[in-house]
């Protein structure tokens, strides 16, 4: 049957739960930020930080992405990564218990220097480590702890955190070279430290640390090139579906979409699917993509465009109007295996599938 809405993101809560008890059994002695900026990576914040109870905190990136956990009454600690630059954001920020990574003076000077209602708690000072986007620079830590340890409006001690720009290439000695910078400073201060993503957590046990903020992995895919999500014990979360609403016969030499960038060589008949960049989509796929109808899998043809994609039906012969097609989700159309397809990662593809795409819980 036609189901009444498409295209359908279906979110499987239990795969996204076991993903995270695998977090735990990899780093057992680390508590568990679980990262859920970008929508959740498109499964939705809200309903994936209820799912993920269990986590010792949360992370998102920007103030707008805290303060929708918050009203939606989640409980635990969550951490902004990009932190504050304003003072009406610092009281914004304070006031719904949000807390803070400070990741320069000019963030560190501002919290000093403004009157709270309350003090910040569970703050951290990220580390320049060699990332080079955020982060104080060692010769500058000193001076940022100081001011910080001094101040009225921080209460519990700061934390030392650093972010990897090589995790996902296993035994880089980049990787050796951040976690060394971290850990010399953590140790000199007597500071919990925080490093690993998805990356460092399935590759690299050493940089655990105190605290571990795994995003891709929870939803199920794999951070490296040359490693199969299910060979690491991830399940995948997101299936994402449509529906087939026309079919055509072609004949030799006609053409399909826009700018008739496939044109049939014989006669064929192909299936209009309702999903396409204007859903999130990636357009990359054009003339290079498949998925799945019917259980078997098959071409796109031509141009992805905003809310169609056409595709190759002459080996599926019972495939039809209303018939359902899963463009990304369960093994041959793993996700991993689409954004290689696409030319980019899966955090791109799963973070652009925007709200015009209906999410759906299951629960097991
Ligand atoms: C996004 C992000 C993470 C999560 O990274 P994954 O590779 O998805 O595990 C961790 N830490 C910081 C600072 C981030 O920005």
């Amino acid at each position: 049957m036609m189901s009444r809405t498409y295209p359908v993101a279906h979110i499987d809560l239990i795969s996204l739960k076991h993903n995270l008890s695998r977090v735990k059994q990899l780093a057992p002695d680390s508590r568990v930020m679980s990262v859920v900026k970008a929508n959740a990576y498109g499964h939705g914040m809200v309903e994936v930080a209820q799912a993920l109870e269990n986590s010792d905190a949360f992370c998102v990136a920007r103030l707008s992405e805290g303060l929708q956990l918050r009203q939606a009454g989640i409980q635990q600690a969550i951490v902004l990564l990009e932190g504050v630059n304003t003072a009406d954001e610092l009281q914004l920020a304070t006031d719904n218990d949000l807390s803070l990574v400070f990741n320069s003076l000019l963030q560190t000077e501002l919290t000093i220097s403004t009157t709270l209602n309350k003090p910040l708690t569970f703050c951290w000072l990220m580390i320049e480590t060699g990332m080079h986007r955020l982060g104080v620079q060692l010769d500058k830590i000193e001076l940022a702890l100081q001011n910080l340890a001094r101040s009225d409006n921080i209460k519990d001690q700061i934390g030392l955190m650093g972010h990897f720009a090589n995790s996902e290439l296993e035994g880089d000695i980049r990787n050796q070279q951040q976690l060394a910078n971290l850990k010399e400073l953590a140790q000199h201060y007597n500071a919990p430290f925080s490093m690993a993503n998805s990356g460092a957590i399935l590759s690299f046990p050493g940089s655990h640390g105190d605290w571990v903020r795994p995003g891709i992995m929870l939803y199920g895919s794999s951070p490296f090139a040359d490693k199969m999500a299910r060979n690491l014990y991830l399940k995948p979360v997101m299936r994402l579906s449509s529906t087939i609403i026309a079919t055509q016969n072609l004949q030799e030499g006609d053409e399909v979409g826009y700018g008739g960038d496939w044109m049939a060589k014989q006669a064929i008949r192909i299936g209009i699917v309702s999903i396409g960049y204007g859903d999130g989509y990636p357009r990359q796929l054009s003339n290079c993509g498949s998925v799945m109808v019917c259980d078997k899998v098959v071409a796109i043809l031509g141009r992805v465009s905003m809310d169609m994609i056409a595709v190759d039906l002459s080996s599926v012969w019972s495939a039809k109007v209303g018939s359902e097609v899963t463009l990304w989700g369960e093994s041959y159309m793993h996700i991993d295996n689409i954004a290689a397809q696409a030319n980019t990662i899966s955090y791109e593809l799963l973070s652009h599938i925007n709200e015009r795409v209906i999410r759906e819980y299951h629960h097991g």
